[in-house]
């Protein structure tokens, strides 16, 4: 079963810069900033209802948000949306003939099991699935 949408991520240029506008501007609180050493990213978390928004900051040219920004600008970068269980959801989607980016989960920190369809398969989005930790 499809829940509901965890997060939509925003790639930024520069994450103080867009707190002007979603936290200063349109008042959405600032729940947390996180350094991902990992996907070599700044994120900015500002919780809105049920979901949140996600603000992503290159922390290189390099990394894959950084050659996202290079190629495509600011904007959009995907839509998550959480699920029971994400095996059958993947399953489920194979079945149908889509294209996963990765087919196995791969697991966060905190234990959000989490994969990626890819836009092609999704009419132009990216999409996250997100299992949250039982
Ligand atoms: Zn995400």
């Amino acid at each position: 079963m499809v829940n509901r949408i965890n997060h939509i991520a925003i790639v930024v240029e520069d994450l103080q810069a867009a707190l002007g506008f979603w936290r200063d501007a349109l008042g959405l609180p600032l729940h947390k900033t996180e350094e991902n050493p990992g996907e070599d990213v700044n994120i900015a978390f500002l919780p809105l209802g049920e979901s949140e928004i996600e603000l992503l900051q290159p922390m290189s040219a390099e990394s894959g948000i950084g050659k996202y920004l290079a190629k495509k600008g600011q904007g959009m970068h995907h839509v998550c949306v959480e699920v029971d269980d994400i095996e059958a959801t993947i399953a489920r989607l194979r079945e149908h003939g889509i294209e996963l980016i990765n087919d196995t989960p791969k697991v966060r920190e905190e234990g959000t099991r989490y994969a990626f369809v890819h836009p092609k398969s999704a009419h132009g989005v990216l999409v996250e699935l997100y299992e949250l930790p039982k």
